[in-house]
Order: C-alpha cells, then structure tokens, then sequence
C-alpha cells in the first residue's frame, strides 16, 4: 500500500468530511422517498437543490453532518479522546433544537443528561445507522491505530446505539476509511467488506436488492453496491441518492468513504459552491486538529528522519 505523506492524507481527511456533508445536503432532498417516486419528480436528483421532508434551505445539512461535527469539535477541544466531552457536545447540539434528530440518538443523549450514562445498555432496536453515520472523526483521530480504532469506535456508538451490527458496520467503515485515506486501492477496501460479510452474513452485498432503509445492514449494502459499482464520486452519490429511503444518511456514509477513496479534486464544484459556507468553515478549522492527534500523525513528528544522524 502506498502511504501517503502529510498534505496528502490532510487532503482525503478534508475530502471525506466535505464528502459526508455533501452526501447528506443531496440525500436529504429524496429522504424517505422511493426510487420511482424521485424518478417521477427528478428523471436524476443530481443537485443540490434542498427542500425535502424537512423542507431545506439548497445546502443545508442534517443530523448526520451535525453529530460528526459535534464529535470532531469534542476531539479538537479535549485535544483526545473523552467520551463525555463528545456527550456534552451532543447535549448542547440537541437542546439547540436540531432540524432532524434520530429517536434512539435522542434517547441516548437523554439518558447521559439524566443519569450520566456514557454506555447505553444492549438493545434489540438499537440496529440503526446513527452510531454509524457520525464515525468519521472517531476514524480521523484513530488514524494508524487499529486496536484504538477498535475501541473508540465502539464506545462513541454506545453513547447512543448499543447492538453487535452496528458496532460491526462501525468496525468496517472505521477500516475502510483508515485504507482510504493513506491511498488504498479498491481491492483493499474490498477485502476489508469481506471480513464483515464473512463474520455477519447478513452485510453480504452482492446480490443487492435495492433496499436503503435506517436499518445499518440496509444502509451499508447500498453504501457498498454504488460505492464497488461506480467509477468516480459523483456517480456513486448520486446512484446512493437516487435510491431514496435514508438516504441523507447513505448519502453521508458514501461522501465520508468516496471522498477518502476519490479525494478533494472529485468533489462536484457546483455542490461545493452550494453546501452551507458556516459548514465548510468548520469542517476546514476540524480537520487539520483532528488529524494532528492520531497515531497516525504523531509517528510523523517522532520516528527519527531518515539519513538523520544517530
Ligand atoms: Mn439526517
Ligand atoms: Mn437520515
């Protein structure tokens, strides 16, 4: 595997938080729709043009963008991990009345703001997207380390969601995005589905049945169909989108994977100029921070330089 150096990593770091929220600004406009349906009112949903359920401003991101932002911000300000720095995040965020916020997120905050419970306990709904869909600083910040990876992942899905397929997709994706963003090539990202699908069959992908519900499994099948089956960024958000059902969600998983994978100069200039410059913003001050504290850069900064004396 090629590893990249410093600027470059920073680059595809940039390109997956951009690529998430340029996911959920596009996917949030067919959210809960069926594919024939945005057939109907679209031919392609190809811009982002806002409106939607939650009838949007174009540009305007949601909850998944929201609580990656909130975990990113907890990691640059705590300048670590700390769990309950990235709770405290997600409680301000949802006593400022977020747009759109999941039920089994809202009731994991709810619980640390009552009791300071840092672990939800195990539970048979708790298979949903939301721990997943907000991972990406956690794979940032983890960067070179898979063991921490390992742990992080897992403890920031149990603020909120507490269920083995969540936690596996968080596993996945969390590697997956490691691969990316020191220059994998799709063969790796491949292999690193394969240990998924071979550990729980029900990711299995490659017969795709088209379903793109909040459901993980569901979520990362179509995440993985258009993101093994398109050729470059734009086309594996839109085939994600124009799936329709979570697909904000879908939408973000694929940007944070394909925007890694593809990196910065894939990104659609017209999606860009219109994704919410207040987001932009903070992504940009996030991400070098984040970066900054991961096994991954601090080897950077302490292996000695080669051809340097001894
Ligand atoms: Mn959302
Ligand atoms: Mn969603």
């Amino acid at each position: 595997m090629a590893d990249l150096d410093r600027s470059a990593v920073l680059s595809r770091a940039r390109a997956a938080f951009l690529g998430l929220a340029l996911g959920d600004a596009l996917g949030a406009t067919t959210e809960f729709m069926t594919p024939s349906e945005i057939r109907a009112q679209f031919k392609v949903h190809r811009q982002i043009v806002g409106g939607g359920w939650l009838h949007l401003k174009p540009g305007r991101v949601t909850d998944d963008t929201e609580m990656s932002l909130c975990v990113a911000r907890a990691l640059a300000a705590a300048e670590g991990w700390d769990l309950p720095a990235i709770a405290d995040q997600f409680v301000a965020w949802m006593r400022g009345k977020p747009i759109d916020i999941g039920s089994t997120c809202r009731k994991g905050i709810r619980d640390y703001m009552l009791n300071g419970q840092l672990e939800t306990p195990y539970n048979d709904g708790d298979a949903g997207n939301g721990a997943l869909m907000r991972l990406l600083p956690t794979a940032l910040f983890t960067l070179g380390d898979d063991p921490l990876l390992q742990r992080c992942a897992v403890e920031q899905a149990h603020l909120t969601h507490h269920h083995p397929l969540s936690d596996a997709a968080c596993l996945c994706v969390g590697r997956m995005l490691h691969a990316a963003l020191v220059g994998a090539d799709r063969f790796a990202l491949h292999a690193i589905t394969r240990e998924l699908t071979a550990q729980q069959p029900k990711f299995r992908f490659n017969d795709y049945q088209g379903h793109a519900g909040g459901y993980v499994v569901e979520t990362l099948q179509t995440v993985f169909h258009y993101l093994f089956s398109t050729a470059d960024f734009e086309e594996c958000l839109i085939g994600v989108v124009n799936q329709g059902g979570d697909a904000d969600t879908t939408g973000a998983i694929a940007g944070a994977l394909a925007g890694a994978f593809y990196g910065e100069a894939a990104l659609p200039r017209r999606w860009l100029r219109k994704l919410d410059p207040a987001v932009l913003e903070e992504i940009d001050g996030l991400i070098e921070p984040v970066i900054d504290l991961s096994p991954w850069a601090l080897r950077l900064t302490t292996l000695p330089q080669e051809g340097a004396e001894r």
